[in-house]
């Protein structure tokens, strides 16, 4: 029996995970459930799962909640430490990582600190700090299982001995010669490029494959996801940015493979479905059962491969290069990116603009090093306001 806290409970991830305890309710114990605002849902899951925590981000939704389950045993925590108290309690095993953005820095790190089993989905920790935060996680003791599906994929697709401990270890020492990171290329992959200017936010989430958060649906129409999966995937199996190949892979079964010296090379493959990466880090090494439908590969369709190319997806070229210059790089184009997605949701800027503003925060603000976490913090939140300014002028002048 698992005793599990999930960050990000309300959330495309989190109620996957749920539904992975679910079908194996004699293995997980729900401790903790965190959301940001959507009270209801979170009364709902408390209702289901009857942790002892739930964990929401400000006063008003807290007094919201509470009257929703006052008649169960959860004591409602309010704000960041509120996440860093239940992803950090002793009676906790492991800690599903799936709040979006830079808002899963903290609590990833305060699990990392505890020493605990951490199931990584929110990348943006490994972007903003990958050398700090898995320093932590070696220095603790903690575990560090990749839900991502394609550094899950890559994980699924090396060794056991590997596997086992693998932050301490080197992928080149068992023959790995290079990673394939795979992705869809998005809703807008065979879009006329002069289109793509005109894209709306509805086009944009609209993904052919996945269903997932808005904010990560647009990094997916960008391909600015696949440059946040480059740089976690440098971090987490320790590699230089030459050793990873990105190919666009339409239909999204082969979620990312492993080149061996001997010319082999091993993919894992499945449904796009999260609860399958999901489950793989729950069971981890053991494996668990989900609702996920086998692939049929007779009616499943032709598999395709081709390369991303820079004019249809500049971001994803802005991140292997902001990889170069480091985390407090990667940290602002991270930083500047969720300004500009959210802008573009929000009607006030145009698709192309994402990019075109992500690059000039880049040029714009230029952060100094960071040594510890407050200042990797100060250096998104001055990112962030150097993107808000550029959005402003951008405006302003259009
Ligand atoms: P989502 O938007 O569906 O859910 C985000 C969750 O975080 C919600 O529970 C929300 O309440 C919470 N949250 C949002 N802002 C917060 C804040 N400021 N403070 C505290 N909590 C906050 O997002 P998602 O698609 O589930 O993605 C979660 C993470 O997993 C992201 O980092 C994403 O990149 C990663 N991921 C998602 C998928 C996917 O298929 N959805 C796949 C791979 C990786
Ligand atoms: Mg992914």
């Amino acid at each position: 029996m698992q005793t599990l806290s999930v960050l990000g409970a309300t959330g495309s991830i989190g109620l996957n995970t749920l539904d992975v305890v679910r079908s194996n309710p004699s293995l997980f114990n729900v401790f903790a459930l965190t959301g940001h605002a959507q009270v209801e849902k979170l009364a709902e899951l408390c209702i289901e799962f009857a942790p002892s925590y739930a964990v929401v981000m400000s006063q008003k939704a807290a007094s919201q909640l509470k009257p929703l389950i006052a008649h169960l045993d959860v004591e409602v925590l309010i704000g960041v430490e509120g996440l860093e108290y239940v992803a950090s309690h002793a009676a906790v095993d492991t800690v599903m990582a799936a709040i979006v953005g830079a808002a899963g820095l903290k609590p990833c790190l305060a699990a990392a600190q505890a020493g605990k089993r951490i199931l990584l989905a929110n990348k943006e920790s490994l972007v903003m700090a990958g050398q700090l935060f898995i320093e932590q996680v070696k220095l603790n003791n903690a575990t560090l299982l990749p839900v991502d599906s394609e550094h899950n994929a890559i994980f699924q697709s090396l060794p056991l001995d590997y596997q086992q401990d693998y932050l301490h270890k080197s992928i080149s020492d068992f023959g790995v010669s290079s990673i394939i990171l795979t992705g869809s290329g998005g809703p807008f992959r065979d879009t006329p490029l002069q289109e793509l200017a005109s894209k709306t936010p509805a086009q944009a989430v609209a993904h052919p494959n996945w269903s997932m958060g808005q904010k990560i649906s647009v990094d997916s129409a960008t391909m600015m996801n696949k440059g946040l999966e480059f740089i976690e995937a440098c971090y987490l199996f320790s590699v230089a940015p030459e050793f990873i190949e990105v190919l666009i892979h339409p239909q999204s079964v082969i979620h990312s493979m492993v080149r061996y010296q001997d010319g082999s090379v091993l993919a894992q493959m499945g449904q796009p479905d999260m609860r399958t990466p999901i489950a793989h880090t729950m069971g981890f090494p053991e494996r668990l059962s989900t609702k996920v439908q086998p692939y049929d590969f007779v009616t499943g369709g032709d598999f395709s491969f081709s390369q991303p190319c820079e004019a249809r997806y500049p971001n994803l070229y802005l991140a292997k290069q902001a990889f170069k210059q480091g985390q407090e790089t990667t940290t602002v184009l991270n930083a500047a990116n969720e300004v500009n997605v959210a802008a573009f949701l929000n009607n006030q800027i145009g698709f192309t603009e994402i990019s075109q503003l992500n690059q000039l925060a880049l040029e714009t603000y230029q952060p100094h090093k960071a040594t510890c976490i407050e200042a990797i913090l100060s250096i998104d939140t001055e990112a962030r306001h150097t993107a808000n300014q550029l959005i402003a002028q951008h405006r302003r002048v259009n």
